[in-house]
């Protein structure tokens, strides 16, 4: 056993308003910069839709992550190994997303609006290229598809609509089923992270102390190999000082004590950061479990900070009582392990992430279907409209399974279960009468919980303080395990 602890990281889903206030609070920090025009750290996508870079959860396409080979017995890069990459690939890597896979980053001639002469028309700012410095056509954006995931147009371009039927996908494109969610993305600081096997220069690494995935600038000779390695596109290429960047989880915040700017200003208090406790003799095993089970050994990976032997080992690593009072405080640890309602991204690119999604339950709407009132995202029961995402979801289940269980439906019918299960339970405490003693039974059954924990998962999720959403831990810098 080699238990390691890792700041870790969850985002409600159903709280993000897709305001983008995170996206720009990184952008001023970390990517004001020449060279770092087009890098969004931080972005918030709207799903169903293409994303930013176009298509990034392709590996087809771009070949990011991990593969199983031999049976299962061993994972690979997609992209092939350092070896390979430095005997194939060194005068070219072939598998990158070009600028206009990002975008073509632009500013506006302001100046126009102040000095243009007298005339009929209004002036306008046009937009000019902050590559070329001309003028340009803007058509693709980093939020390009913002609010209009479930429009044909954008949804039928999104890779997690594979697999499912010709019905589903037409539900769909239903205009009274239209509907979209966002996806706020940073780093995952991973654990098996693939930007950091895939350099040849070794000029990426995980930090010993707190599993923060950064790029040393003095290592980095621009192989951008990382940029293909990682398979959620993380990693970006400064095209001003020829080296690779990234989300660096704002450590300079981190490590005086405050959450890092896009969790500090999230205006729907989505984001949750906290450490997780992992045996690092795992992973390996973990990485290259079938894909239908990937989530649960994932969570297996996972410690119980509370454990007399994991209290031990902790010991014999150098992780400091502060560390192990973090990770047992942690509301990353209660929503991934303990309740189990928040998942990785994409599993299958078996890089093992540490950021984890809560899936959003999306409200429930009303629809006239031939003269009918019907509802959509429910099922009634009584007179009482019930959230239920299993036969009537405004979403298919199977679009989400691929979205966060490496398309395990089980998995994520569970999930969802809980958050219904949840929901029935604030009713019965919030409105007095519409939902009977048994009836709260059945729901809370079929979510498997009870009572109390429905209750904790509603605080945490809605009225939690700021000391509660980013426990941090003295990250203790100076004694750090490099
Ligand atoms: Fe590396 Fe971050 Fe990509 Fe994971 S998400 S592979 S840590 S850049
Ligand atoms: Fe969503 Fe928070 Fe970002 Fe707004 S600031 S888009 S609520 S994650």
């Amino acid at each position: 056993m080699d238990i390691r602890a890792q700041i870790s990281t969850v985002f409600h889903l159903d709280k993000c308003i897709g305001c983008h206030t995170c996206s720009i609070a990184c952008k001023n920090i970390w990517t004001d910069r020449r060279g770092t025009e087009y890098m969004w750290w931080n972005n918030v996508e709207t799903k169903p839709g293409a994303g930013y870079p176009k298509k990034w959860e392709d590996q087809n396409k771009y070949k990011g992550g991990f593969k199983t080979v031999k049976n299962g017995d061993k994972i690979i890069l997609r992209s092939n190994g350092r070896l390979t990459t430095l005997t194939t690939s060194i005068f070219g890597n072939r598998h990158l997303p070009t600028i206009d896979d990002y975008y073509e980053p632009w500013t506006y001639k302001y100046e126009d609006l102040f000095n243009s002469p007298a005339s009929d028309d209004q002036p306008t700012a046009r937009p000019i290229s902050l590559i070329t410095g001309k003028y340009m056509d803007i058509n693709y954006g980093p939020n390009w598809d913002d609010d209009l995931g479930g429009s044909e147009e954008y949804a039928r371009k999104d890779i997690n609509l594979e697999g499912l039927t010709e019905h589903e996908k037409s539900q769909l494109n239903e205009i009274e089923r239209l509907v979209f969610f966002y996806l706020p993305r940073i780093c995952n600081h991973c654990l098996n992270p693939g930007c950091v096997a895939s350099c040849p220069q070794g000029a990426i690494y995980k930090r010993g102390e707190d599993g923060i995935v950064l790029v040393s600038q003095e290592k980095c000779r621009a192989w951008r190999m990382c940029v293909t390695g990682c398979p959620y596109k993380k990693v970006y290429f400064n095209w001003g000082s020829g080296k690779s960047e990234k989300c660096i989880l704002c450590f300079p915040r981190l490590e005086t004590g405050q959450a890092p700017a896009c969790f500090h200003s999230c205006v729907g208090r989505i984001r949750y950061l906290g450490v997780l406790l992992y045996d690092a003799d795992e992973i390996l095993n973990v990485a290259k479990t079938p894909e239908n089970e990937l989530v649960e050994a994932h969570r297996s990976l996972i410690k119980d900070p509370f454990d007399p032997d994991i209290i031990k080992a902790c010991k014999t690593n150098r992780i400091s009582p502060e560390f192990l009072e973090a990770a047992q405080n942690s509301p990353v640890y209660k929503y991934v392990k303990k309740w189990q309602i928040a998942l990785p991204l994409h599993p299958e690119f078996r890089t093992l992430p540490t950021l984890f999604y809560v899936p959003p339950l999306l409200p429930i709407i009303g629809k006239n279907n031939n003269g009918i009132y019907d509802v959509v995202g429910a099922e009634e029961k009584g007179n009482l409209v019930h959230f239920s995402t299993q036969e009537k979801a405004r979403i298919p289940i199977k679009f989400m399974a691929n979205m966060f269980t490496a398309g395990n439906e089980e998995i994520i019918k569970d999930v969802y279960e809980k958050l219904i299960a949840v929901r029935h339970y604030r009713l019965s405490v919030t409105t007095e009468g519409r939902i009977s003693k048994s009836e709260l039974e059945e729901f809370l059954e079929r979510g498997k919980t009870d009572a109390r924990e429905a209750n904790d998962i509603f605080y945490l999720a809605s009225k939690p303080t700021y000391e509660e959403r980013f426990v941090i831990p003295p990250l203790n810098r100076e004694r750090s395990i490099e």
